[in-house]
Formats: structure tokens, sequence, C-alpha cells
């Protein structure tokens, strides 16, 4: 560990903020070059175009133009089109992409959200072929939306996602579709010729888009139940780009309302089709394949909002400290003149706040997409084995995992208590596909929607801190930063690919899954561990509140309230969602911790950081046992809000909960040291060196 409080003589501040070395190490890529080109490319596309085009006022119409069109060629020329792909779709990045993809979008959310959404948008337009396509419609249409060769002529293509539908049709509630697909024409051994009509709400990229993917239900009794099409603006009938969105966010991105109704061939039923008695049955319905985009696509989106808060530091920085520069009685060397608005400890604080909200945000968000990549590749062995031993269906799956559950747990059991040389029994149910598939889908389905949650909805009512910090100047369009676009940008992000109800409503149900519950409890002993090793992360707080949280599941789940009715139910909102806003709260906190360990554990190998290191760990160490305070404060606030709101008025104490009161005592017991750490932290802020100017223009 580096030096620490108690050895304050020896206590190294951070000395400059972290740069590429240190953010390769926490978020995982330092040994990934193609990883750190597309963030260096995606970064001097950020801050050279998109930071002009924001500067010169491109934010101020929702409609789509030329030289926001110059966004598309630029991300063609980076690079940035064909991250998507794998090399021999025309791709430059083998294997899982879900990492460098977020990285992406990270650096182009730093300046604008919306240049994030309009490279992103083409993506999620394409995941659905990506995910459940036949391999004849992800060549097709991968290789399509690669920019061409040089000495090549054709025209890039571009798609958007077309869910949502004019109300009252599909928002939140996904299961309404109206968009509608018949049969209208099946000539004796040719491919049927469908007829679909689909009236799309938010569309984005409609302006440019050259296919939609569109969610449909059948409106022919020949066609079973829903499916997702591939439309192109060539096919015969209706491509209408329809009405721009009046949206007040994003503005760097296209958003209408397309009309579409056009006659396609079959073969463009996104994962294809079979024919029983007469009926073309769709291989995935819409919601299969929604769910297989989304789990996926919202992690960046989540990133997209860290990135913000992020970005956010320097500008505040810079305007603290030189708030009262120039005036008459302000020397320099004076300290009005040197920090500014930073001798006012609240000031430097609340920065503390929106720094260890980011920092939280992104950590969880780069661990979500970092185990997508280990999923993504254990999902299609997955599939390969269960069409060798031939189990369809849903309903025959979830027969074949229920009854793998318990080597699941054995093998995270295993897995933990090994040390040394592992024993058979571990190696055998590591190498078996299905127990790896089990273990990381228990956790996908937990961090995918936690981070798109916490990171957008908590991280924009961060983001108005940030935004406050900056004083009148924060509510102004040429706040240095951008920063009031990128609060109000937030709740967009906050909002589409699914609003925070949506993300509540899946983790409430998946976070009760016996494999996710399993490794949550491995993580507690884990935290105890370290929190001895390492006293300064926060790992004792986090781990207390963890506890605390566990313990009232499993109260939640066996009460009843007052009235006799359940309380874990999951259309007890009152109950279920809350209860999954403070999971987030530990998840994120427990990823950040991870990060501050691997920093300290990987730093010393990098020469160039070796100098600042002992700095770098100390912040992010204060950072981080912050953080784990807030959490466990809030944590312990749901649980007890929880646990005692739904009882009786009057009553006698209920000698059942002397396990809860123990774990709060112990839960705030644990906050000791917590604010002293929020104390260095605001320290190390009114010393860090920041640059002259941002590297952006206003
Ligand atoms: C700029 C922009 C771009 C977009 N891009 C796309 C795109 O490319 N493709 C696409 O398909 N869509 C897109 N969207 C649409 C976006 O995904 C939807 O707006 C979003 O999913 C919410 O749907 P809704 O607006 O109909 O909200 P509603 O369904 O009306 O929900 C409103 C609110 O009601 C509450 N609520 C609703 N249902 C429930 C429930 N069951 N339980 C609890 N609470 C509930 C929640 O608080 C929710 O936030 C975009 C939207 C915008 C604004």
């Amino acid at each position: 560990m580096a030096s620490t409080n108690n050895e304050n003589a020896a206590f190294e501040y951070m000395s400059t903020l972290p740069g590429d070395d240190v953010r390769q190490i926490m978020w995982r890529y330092a040994d990934r070059y193609d990883f750190q080109m597309a963030v260096q490319s995606a970064r001097a596309l950020a801050r050279g175009l998109v930071a002009r085009l924001v500067a010169d006022g491109m934010r101020n119409t929702h409609e789509w133009n030329d030289r926001k069109a110059e966004l598309l060629t630029a991300f063609d020329e980076s690079g940035l089109t064909t991250i998507f792909m794998d090399p021999e779709e025309g791709g430059f990045i083998a294997g899982p992409k879900n990492l460098a993809l977020a990285l992406v979008a990270f650096e182009l959310s730093w300046v604008d959200g919306g240049a994030a959404t309009c490279s992103l948008a083409s993506n999620l337009a394409l995941s659905p072929i990506h995910e459940k396509g036949t391999p004849e419609q992800k060549q097709d249409y991968m290789s399509r939306c690669v920019p061409p060769q040089p000495g090549e002529e054709r025209e890039v293509w571009r798609g958007a996602f077309a869910l949502t539908e004019p109300l009252p049709y599909v928002g939140v509630d996904t299961g309404v579709v109206s968009g509608k697909v018949r049969i209208v024409e099946w000539k004796e051994g040719e491919e049927p010729v469908l007829q679909v009509d689909k009236r799309g709400r938010f569309i984005t990229n409609m302006d440019f888009a050259n296919f939609v993917t569109a969610a449909v239900d059948s409106d022919d009794e020949r066609i079973k139940g829903s499916c997702m099409v591939i439309l192109d603006e060539n096919d015969p009938g209706l491509f209408d780009r329809g009405a721009p969105t009046l949206k007040m966010v994003h503005q760097l991105s296209s958003t209408r309302d397309p009309i579409l109704s056009l006659k396609v061939p079959a073969s463009r039923i996104i994962g294809g089709y079979t024919i029983r008695d007469g009926v073309i049955i769709p291989n995935f319905n819409h919601g299969e394949v929604i769910e297989a985009v989304f789990r996926r696509t919202r992690v960046p989106v989540g990133l997209m909002s860290s990135a913000k808060l992020l970005s956010a530091v320097e500008p505040i920085i810079r305007y603290q400290r030189t708030r009262f520069r120039g005036g008459a009685a302000n020397a320099p060397g004076s300290p009005r003149y040197d920090l500014g608005l930073q001798q006012k400890e609240d000031s430097l604080q609340r920065l503390v706040d929106v720094w260890a909200t980011g920092e939280a945000g992104t950590a969880l968000g780069f661990a979500a997409a970092r185990l997508l990549d280990n999923f993504d590749p254990t999902e299609r062995r997955k599939e390969d084995i269960l069409a060798e031993q031939g189990v369809t269906g849903a309903r025959a799956q979830m027969k074949l995992f229920k009854g793998m559950e318990k080597d699941a747990l054995e093998y995270l059991e295993l897995a933990a208590a090994a040390k040394g040389e592992k024993s058979a029994r571990l190696v055998e149910l590591e190498e078996n596909t299905l127990v790896q598939f089990l273990v990381q889908e228990s956790l996908a389905n937990v961090l995918c929607p936690a981070c798109k949650l916490w990171n957008t909805g908590y991280g924009a009512t961060i983001m108005r801190e940030a935004v406050s910090l900056m004083g009148g100047y924060g509510i102004t369009e040429d706040c240095p930063g951008f920063l009031f676009q990128k609060w109000t940008d937030q709740q967009l992000e906050a909002t589409y690919e699914g609003p925070e109800a949506v993300q509540r409503r899946q983790l409430s149900i998946t976070l009760t899954s016996g494999l996710f519950l399993a490794q949550f409890r491995l993580w507690i002993n884990e935290l105890e561990k370290i929190a001895v090793e390492n006293p300064d992360v926060g790992a004792g707080t986090l781990a207390a509140a963890m506890e605390l949280w566990v313990w009232t599941l499993g109260y939640l789940q066996a009460a009843k309230d007052a009235e006799g009715k359940a309380l874990y139910h999951s259309n007890r909102h009152g109950v279920v969602f809350p209860f999954a806003d403070a999971l987030c709260w530990l998840l994120a906190s427990r990823y950040q911790i991870l990060d501050v360990l691997e920093l300290q554990a990987k730093g010393p190998e990098n020469p160039v950081l070796a100098e600042g290191l002992a700095g770098f760990v100390n912040f992010f160490s204060d950072l981080s046992h912050t953080q784990a305070g807030r959490a466990a404060g809030e944590v312990s606030r749901i649980c007890a809000d929880l646990v005692h709101g739904f009882l009786a008025h009057k009553g006698a104490g209920d000698p059942g909960l002397n396990g809860f009161y123990e774990l709060r005592r112990k839960t705030e017991e644990a906050l000791r040291g917590s604010r002293l750490a929020k104390d260095r932290a605001a320290t190390a802020l009114s010393q860090v060196v920041i640059p002259e100017a941002l590297d952006y223009p206003l």
C-alpha cells in the first residue's frame, strides 16, 4: 500500500490528473493496443470535430444538417464505424468488443453524449442481426456497414433500430407491439413475401438510415407470434423518415418518427424461421432478440453518463481556482488568488462527490463490459452444445439448467476456497461451458441493468451538483465542458433503451437468483479480507452494508406487511424498486474498490507511473472509501425504511429484528474513517496540477 494518513509527513497526494497509464490499468486494457488505438481515435474526434460542432451552436437545433453529418464521415475515417465488426467483416478488432465499444462511447460522451449516441446507433441497429441473425444476414448487413476500402465504389450503410411506437403502443412495455407483419404472396416452392407496417417514435439515425431493424407482431394466422425484421430503404412501398423529434438533448444525433410500409422477403426475419403445417414460425420472437441486444447495448449508455461526471472535474477545478483572479486585492501567491473557491471546504467536498460517483459508475460499467466480453463466447459455445444435445425451446433449456445449478454453486465454492493447485473437480467445473454460462449469466443479468440504472439515474442527480459548482456559468451555453448540456443529456440516457423502471423491474427479479446471491456472499468474505490488508479503501464499510442488504432481502422475502400482504413481490414496486437501487450502490462501490486494488497491484509494473503511483493510489483509495461510506449510508436508510416502514404504527418491538439492529450498528460503526478519507481527497483536489486550458474549444 502507498503511504497512509497515519504517516502524515510521508503522505503523498496525487500531483496531476490521472492519464491513460493509470486508466489503462484500472479499466484493464493496458495489454490491448487495439483498444488503446480506438480510445485515441475517439478522443481526437471528440475533442476536435465534436467539440467544434457544439461550440458552433449545432446543439441549438434538433434538425439534422450537413455540419452534423460530418460526424458520420469522421466516424468512418477514424475507424470507429468498424469497431463493431469482426476482421472477416472488415473490422480490426478480433473477438468480443463490448469493452472496446464502451471505451469509445466513454470518450465521445466526455465531450458530447449525442455524438456518442450517433456513433452507437448504427451498432444498435445491427445488434439484432449480430446477436440472432442468420449467417447470411450477418455477412450481408455487417459488410454493407463497413466503409468502402480505397478503390471501392459503394455507399456505407447505416441503420436504425425501431422498437418504440407512437402512443399508446410500445414504450416501457415492449409487449404491446402494434407494428404488423402479414404474408402477401406465397407461391408454391418459393419464399413468402411479407407486408410489414411499422410506425416508430423517437427513432435514432432516421435521417440517414438505409435500413431499419423493426419489431413487429403477426397479423396473419400463417405467422406465429412476433419477430424482428430488416427493412431496406429500397424495398417496395413507403419508407417515410417521418417528423423530426423536437428533442432538447443529444442534438448531435438524428431522431425522427418514421412511417414504414414495405414488402420484404421472409428471409428478412431476423434469425430466420421454420415452416410447420403451413405456418411461418420465426426462430426468435421480438422479445428474445431485444433481450439479447439490450443486455449488451445498455452498458455503454451507463458509461456515457459516468464519463460526463469525470469530464466535469477539470473545468470545475479551473473555475474554482481562477474565480477571484484579476481583482485589485488579489495578488498572485495569496490564498484567494491561488485557491479561489477552493478555500471553501464545501466546494471541494462536493467536487469529491462528483468524482467519486463518476469513478464508481465507471468501475461498474467497465466491469460489466469486461464480463460481457467473457460471456459472449461462453454463450455461443452454450448454444452450440444445446444444439448438439438437441435441447430446443426455452422450457427444455430451463429444465436442463435447473438441474445444473448445484454444479454451478459447487464451482463457486470450490473456486473461492482454492489455494495453490486446483482440485480435479474444480478444473472439471471450470471447463464445463454450461456451468460457466450459468455463473456468468447470473452476474450479467444483474450488472447490466445496475449500471444502466445507477450510472444514468443517480449520475444525473450528481451531474446537477457539478453544474451548481459552476454557479451561474453552469447554466449558460458557454459553460466550459458543456456541463449543462451534459446534465440534460443524462436524462435521456436514463430514459432510452429502457427507463429506470425497466432496469429496476429486471433487477428485482435477477437479484434473487441463488447463483447471484452465492457470489454476493463470497464477495462479502473477500471484502472482509481486503479490509484487513487495505483498511483505507472502504472494503470493511462496504462488507458491513452488504451483510445488512442480504439480511434485509431474506426478511422482505419472508415477511408480510401489517395488512398481511407479501412484501417482496414483483408488482410491489414500493419494496422491490428501492431495494434494487440499494444493490446498485453496493455493486458500484465494490467495483470501484477492485479498480483501486488493480492499480495498486499492477501500477509498479509500469515504469512511467512509478513516480506518482503512491499519490494516485492514495487518492483513489480515499475516493473509494468516501463512496463506500456514502453507499453504506444509503443502503442503511433504504433497508431501515423497508424493514420498519411496513410495520403497524403501534406495536411491541420485534425480537426477530435483533439481527437487523446488530447489522445496522455494525454498518454505522464501519463508517469510521470515511469522512477523513473525504477530507484527504478534498485536499488532493486543492493541490493537483491541471493543464492551463481545457483541451477542447468552448
Ligand atoms: C432522443 C431519443 C432517442 C430514442 N431512440 C430510440 C431508438 O433509436 N429506437 C427506439 O426503439 N426507441 C428510441 N427511443 C425511445 C425510448 O427508448 C423510449 O422513450 C423509452 O423506452 C420509454 O418509453 P416511453 O417514452 O413510451 O415511456 P413510457 O412507456 O410512457 O413510460 C413513462 C414512465 O412511466 C413509468 N412506467 C411506464 N411503465 C411502467 C411500468 N411497467 N412499471 C413502472 N413504471 C412504469 C416510468 O416512470 C417511465 O419512465 C428514443 C427516445 C428519445 C427521446
